[in-house]
């Protein structure tokens, strides 16, 4: 075995009988078990791994479960119909029942670069599809935590590399040397802060180390992926955790460098806007309901457009092209490191454009906002922002007001547009103050970060 340079010797394999551990087939997928015991069944070696042992010991429910085997994908696709195999850097098997999806994992193994089909640049994995045995598969993961393997074949769980005791210390350790394995891959140090935010696990110090000097690895990571390690991050249901954990680690202004700029400023307004909104979001998954990744990118983006945009008005520009010159210049900033696709992009700068809006109350103008086709996300928005002053909380209340009043009853309290009246009708739908603008201070140029 080649284990990485730098990489501390393996500690001896530890097994714990079924008696001494808490993990049950009855917290065990059926889709899981199914796929164990087929590859079992069929001679092959067959573990529950990762994520699933890991939160299983921890006494969670794991999100999803993933098995490794010595079967090759070939030899897992010829078990079950129902496989398809995936990824060309990564390859394995998908066996899919409904809605859940099995990944299989060859076991990997560790050899040099350039041997077999393993592809190493400049000291980063592009490509790891070399087999080899469950100790080397065990070595080449990222956290002792994540190295825990579940044995269908007499439910012990063998661990490989302390892993055990981590979860035992609640600490988060990296297998081997931290910063060849961040070099490796940058994103690991996303997983950190992500994982120790939801499991509420402190990062050992070795591992927590690099972040300051290899957090800027993340720049070459392929923006799609973290992108997908964003939705991770954020709309998995422990949003405002992985958040906390993300800026605590100095990793935020790696990621979403402008979030980082906007709340270094210290806006009390727009830390409260970016921890409801996360909290809101991690609330509705909690219950089921559905969430858009674009609502909450439109909030951490925020605090960088709104200056932006008051800064293009204060330059002599019209609002509404200072709004939308402010959304495409920092969107374009965001998706160079994160891919945020189109279609989101697109709500946000219309949840955002849509925000001086509410602020105009003229009849007609009041209805024309309502029946936008983004009028709910815009106004969950709007009350999101209700710590940037007492006049911006007022104007979210009369909106939750308004939309709340018959159409008729509305209609006569509202004055017609450009016109002197005074909505007086109805004293609930006096005209709401307008917000005063933030002004942005000169030395807070995004330039000084
Ligand atoms: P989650 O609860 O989010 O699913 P997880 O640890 O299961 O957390 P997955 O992305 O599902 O995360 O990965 C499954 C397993 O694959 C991990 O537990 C780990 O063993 C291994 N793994 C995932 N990503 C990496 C990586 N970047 N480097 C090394 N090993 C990894
Ligand atoms: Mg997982």
């Amino acid at each position: 075995m080649n284990p990485t340079p730098g990489t501390a010797p393996t500690p001896a394999l530890r097994i714990i009988p079924r008696d001494q551990h808490i993990i049950s087939r009855a917290n065990i997928s059926k889709a899981a078990l199914r796929v164990l015991y087929r590859l079992h069944d069929a001679g092959y070696a067959a573990y529950l791994v990762g994520g699933a042992v890991r939160d299983l010991l921890l006494g969670f429910r794991p999100k999803d479960f993933d098995v490794a085997t010595d079967a090759t994908p070939e030899e897992v696709k010829k078990l079950f119909r129902n496989c398809r195999l995936i990824g060309r850097r990564f390859r394995l098997a998908h066996v899919v029942f409904g809605p859940e999806i099995i990944e299989v994992a060859t076991f990997r193994g560790t050899g040099e670069e350039g041997e077999g089909d393993r592809h190493i640049v400049d000291g980063r994995i592009v490509r790891d599809n070399i087999w080899g045995t469950i100790e080397e598969d065990a070595l080449r993961r990222d956290f002792r935590v994540n190295a825990l393997y579940y044995d269908i074949g007499d439910f012990s769980v063998r661990d490989y590399v302390g892993g055990m005791q981590d979860l035992h210390d609640r600490v988060l350790r990296l297998i081997g040397d931290p910063e060849v394995r961040y070099h490796e891959d940058p994103v690991r140090m996303l997983r950190a802060a992500r994982l120790a935010g939801k499991l509420g696990m402190r990062i050992d110090a070795a591992a927590a180390a690099p972040f300051e000097s290899l957090g800027p690895l993340l720049a070459d990571a392929a923006p799609a992926r973290l992108f997908d390690e964003s939705l991770k991050m954020f709309l998995a249901g422990n949003g405002l955790k992985s958040f906390r954990m993300l800026e605590q680690c100095g990793l935020l202004k790696f990621l979403f460098p402008a979030t980082a700029r906007a709340l270094k400023r210290g806006d009390a307004a727009l830390r409260s806007l970016v921890e409801q909104g996360l909290a809101n979001t991690d609330a509705r998954i909690g219950e089921g309901k559905s969430v858009t990744p674009a609502f909450l990118f439109a909030v951490l983006l925020w605090g960088e457009v709104r200056d932006e945009a008051h800064l293009g008005i204060e330059r002599g520009l019209d609002g509404a092209e200072a709004w939308s010159r402010a959304a495409a210049k920092v969107v374009g900033e965001q998706c160079q490191r994160v891919a945020i696709p189109r279609r989101f992009t697109f709500t946000m700068e219309e949840i955002w454009s849509l925000q001086p809006r509410f602020e105009q109350v003229q009849r007609k103008r009041v209805f024309r906002l309502m029946a936008h086709p983004r009028f709910r996300a815009a106004f969950d928005f709007l009350l999101l922002r209700a710590d940037e002053s007492p006049a911006m909380r007022e104007l979210g209340q009369w909106w939750a007001h308004a939309q709340r009043l018959p159409q008729d009853v509305l209609a006569a309290a509202l004055p017609v547009l450009g016109g002197a009246a005074e909505a007086t009708a109805a004293p609930a739908v006096r005209k709401p103050p307008r917000p005063r603008r933030r002004r942005r201070k000169r030395s807070d140029s995004p330039a000084s970060e």
